[in-house]
Formats: C-alpha cells, structure tokens, sequence
C-alpha cells in the first residue's frame, strides 16, 4: 500500500548542487527549518559529481603525468619509463568525489537539514510532491519558500545526439575507460578546452571544432590569442569558424561532417565530445502548474533582484536563472536569496565574479575585457607584466603567460584583470577583493606582495599601468 508522508517546514532546497546545499546551510544559520529534496544519490550537483571537482581530478592527475613523463628530467628527476594506469587514475578521482560529496551529506546532516531523496515537482505555489523516494512512497512537502536550484544538462545538439558512447557529454568524457587514438571535440568553450587537455595529456589526439573566430570567446582577445598558440604548441588542434553539420557512426569510429568557408571536409574520430553549452534544467518540474515564468529562448527562471520568481514564494538561483553557469555563482545566489528570504538585504555583485579555465597555464580574469572598454567608450589604461619576468615562475620553469591589468584612465579605478599563467585561479582572488571594494591600480602597485611569488607579477601590472614598473623594459 502507498503511504503519503507530509512534512512542512519554513523552506524547501529542490537541488543539492553547490547553490541549493550552500543555501541550505545558510538558512538553518538563519533559524529557518530547510528540506533539501535531490534526486541523485549522491548529493553536491553537477559541481561535485561530473563537473567542476572530477574534471579538475582529472586535470592535475594528466598535468602530474604530462611532468613526470616531458619535465621530471630537465629538474634532474630520473624516473625511468613513466606508464598511464588509467583505471588507477579514474579510481582516485572517484575517491575525491566520494569524500566530498559524503562531506556535503555530513555538513547538511550536521545543520538539522531534512534530506529527501527522490524527485521533486511543485504540486501547488507552497507544496512540492517528492516521488522515485528510496522506500518509494510519495512524499509531500509543504513550506512558506520554495528555493529551485535544479541546475543544469548538456544542450543536446540535433545531428548530434548523445549516444554515450561515441557522441558525448561531458559526463562520459570524464570516465573513458580507455584513452581515445583520436578525440573530436564540437565547442571551443572551457570545458572542451579543459577535457580537451586532459585527454590530449594522456596521448590522444584531440581535435577542436569551434563556429566562432576564436575559442574561449568570452575571455579577453589578448588572453585567447596566447591560450590557442600555447595550447597548440601542446598539440590541441583548432578549426574555428567551422560548423559541424552531421555525425555518423560507422565502424567503430564517429565520422564527422565539417562546414568552413562554404567547403564539407570529413573527420574521423573515435569519439565525439559535444560540448557546446548547458541548459537550465527546468523539465519535470511542474513549473507550468504553478505559472513560473521562464524566459522563452533560454528557458531560463526569471527572478527579481531578491531571486523571487513571478510566484512570490518560488525562488530560483544558480545554472537555472541568468548569468554565467558557475559554482562559486550559484552558492553567492544561494546565500543572498536566502538572506532575502529571511528578510535580510542579499545581495551579489556581479561585476566581481571570477572565471577561471583550468588548461595549463591557467587562465583567470575578473571584470571587464578590453574589448568591452573599448565597445563601452571607457577610457582606460593598461599594464602588462610577463610571468618569464617573476622569479619564482622561472625556477619552477613556467615562464609562459602574463597579467593584463585595465584601469580607468582617470580615476585609476581597476576595470578589469585578465591572467594566463601559472597558478591565475589562485592569482585572481587579490583581484576580485580590489574589484570588489573599488580599488585603484595604485593601490595594487603599492601592496606589498611576498618575494618570490607569483603574484608579483600582478604587482608590476599594476606599477606598469602608470609606467612605473621596476623590472618591464
Ligand atoms: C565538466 C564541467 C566542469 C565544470 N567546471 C567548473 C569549474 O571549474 N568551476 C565552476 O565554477 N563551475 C564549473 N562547472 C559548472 C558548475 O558545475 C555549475 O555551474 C554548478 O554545478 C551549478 O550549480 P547549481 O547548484 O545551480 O546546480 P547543479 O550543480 O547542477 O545541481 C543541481 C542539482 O539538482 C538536482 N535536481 C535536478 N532536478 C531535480 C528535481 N526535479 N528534483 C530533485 N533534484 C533535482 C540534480 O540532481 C543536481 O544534483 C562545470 C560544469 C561541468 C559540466
């Protein structure tokens, strides 16, 4: 027999993801008593489980490999024939994920949060009906807010369907069981270009297929010019303002239609990673019950300033509402809609969100690119610093890359802070604390940074803005 269980509470998490547990926790901080409903078993989202933690495992297991294997010896390290075990590999990524996402369980179990397993849909403006539970019986939770943070799924490309094995997303091409001969890759954007360098590293041959001029087309041009020579001085190859048409399997291998200046060429590869973006994902929710509007092209929820919906108890943040799909994004979201919730004034500054593409070197930028100066008539000014001239990239040998640093040419104020180098990620942080709180170039150029550190190459950006930089020529 079904047994219904109810429950209320002051606020309902649909999604467990890096924006739903972070504002959970937040809003038990608060005094609120949360649900978080998730329909995977494990919890932490795409971030924990197939995005940002496996790939970045994968990331720095490859970069390990790609050392041991080319740049061990000129630091006088023999290690003799240096093997792929691949399986090995794959298994430790797995470890990480399991550890965190088991930290997530134990951080929510902590804070008193409600964990129901299952899929949640809105059966009315404060009501969510909670089925595919673990004993399966329905569950129906009722609550003064609902928060959705469902996230996001691959865009899923016609022609190109994901079969998941020679077409597919970025969740398969986390967990290759072998090392593909040739790797096609449809989407120049970071992901393609991260697991691109993963599987490059450990011996594939990858391929790039990107429909714009350029990769990476959001960072800064200066930025894109030097990733895509480094990169292919790596061995990634590039067709850009190339077009994909079709995909066929034949023979074990993907045969790939090309479109480019009005000609069809053919690629033949192994597998087939289409990677061109994500969706928000909306379906199955039950967001059409209640009238939640969403924004007709991107599907995306629609939210106010407070993160409110057109439903005044519906609140939506991270991949599932406007702005870039990024963790650190969606737990800022998390947190400010639930200050709202609680009566608090949240809020996120958006001209202060990092990005960061972790190829190697790394690139990390805050604010606005050179070309958006430009395009919005600021007037601007601007330092370079190269990494071959900061002393502790030259003994770790990573000299490749520089920081490019925007200032308003007549307040000084920092607009905008672009890095391809070693360590950028970490780099950036200084960056958006200034953008942050308002800072000027000078105020950079005058802190003091530790010797030998990377960041002193960020320092002499900043002194060069003013042409005062000691060490540029
Ligand atoms: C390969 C890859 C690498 C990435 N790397 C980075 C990175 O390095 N840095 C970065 O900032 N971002 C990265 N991202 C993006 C990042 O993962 C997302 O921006 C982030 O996870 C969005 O968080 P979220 O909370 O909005 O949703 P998600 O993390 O997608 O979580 C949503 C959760 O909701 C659950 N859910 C969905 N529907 C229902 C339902 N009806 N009922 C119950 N539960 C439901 C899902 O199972 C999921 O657990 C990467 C993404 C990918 C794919």
């Amino acid at each position: 027999m079904i047994m219904t269980q109810r429950k209320n509470c002051d606020l309902i998490v649909i999604g467990t993801g890096p924006g739903g547990y972070v504002a959970a926790v937040r809003a038990t901080q608060l005094g609120l008593k949360v649900a978080c409903v998730e329909k995977s078993e494990r919890l932490g989202g795409i971030c924990l489980n197939v995005g940002c933690i496996p790939s970045k495992a994968l990331l720095d297991s490859s970069e390990y490999f790609h050392l041991a294997k080319d740049h061990f010896a000129e630091h006088g390290i023999n290690t003799g024939e240096v093997s792929l075990d691949l399986p090995a590999m794959m298994a430790r990524k797995e470890q990480v994920v399991e550890e965190l996402t088991g930290q997530v369980r134990k951080l929510l179990e902590g804070n008193d949060i409600d964990i129901i397993n299952g899929t949640a849909r809105h059966a009315a403006e404060n009501r969510v009906e909670v089925t595919n539970t673990g004993d399966g019986d329905p569950v129906v939770l009722e609550a003064k807010a609902i928060l959705l943070a469902t996230g996001s799924a691959p865009i899923n490309v016609p022609g190109l369907g994901f079969d998941g094995k020679y077409i597919v997303s970025s969740t398969q091409a986390l967990s290759f069981d072998a090392v593909p001969e040739h790797l096609g890759i449809v989407g120049g954007g970071y992901i393609g270009l991260e697991l691109g360098s993963v599987w490059r590293r450990l011996g594939a041959r990858v391929t790039i297929i990107e429909m714009l001029p350029k990769i990476a087309a959001s960072l800064d041009g200066q930025v894109t010019r030097t990733l895509e020579r480094l990169l292919k001085q790596q061995g990634l190859e590039f067709r850009v303002r190339t077009k994909v048409s079709k995909a066929e399997i034949a023979d074990g291998k993907v045969r790939v239609t090309l479109e480019a200046d009005g000609k069809e060429t053919v690629l033949d590869c192994d597998k087939l990673l289409v990677a061109v973006g994500r969706r928000p994902l909306t379906q199955g929710l039950g967001l059409e019950t209640i009238g939640v509007e969403t924004d007709t092209r991107t599907g995306q929820v629609l939210v106010d300033e407070a993160y409110r919906t057109n439903i005044p108890s519906v609140y939506a943040i991270g991949d599932l509402i406007p702005g870039p799909m990024l963790a650190h994004k969606a737990s800022a979201e998390g947190i400010a809609a639930v200050e709202c919730i609680a009566g608090l004034p949240g809020e996120v500054n958006y001209d202060a969100i990092p990005a960061v593409v972790y190829t190697w070197p790394e690139v990390a930028s805050v604010g606005l690119t050179e070309e958006q100066v430009k395009e919005r008539d600021i007037p601007y000014c601007i330092g370079t610093y190269p990494f071959s001239g900061a002393g502790r990239a030259r003994c770790m040998g990573e000299k490749d890359g520089f920081v490019k640093l925007i200032a308003h040419s007549k307040t000084d104020r920092i607009l905008g802070v672009h890095i391809i180098g070693p360590r950028a990620a970490d780099m950036i942080a200084e960056c958006v604390l200034a953008t942050e709180f308002g800072a000027s170039s000078e105020d950079i150029a005058r802190t003091i940074h530790g010797h030998p550190t990377f960041s002193e190459a960020l320092q002499e950006a900043a002194m060069a803005v003013r042409k005062c930089s000691i060490y540029a020529s």
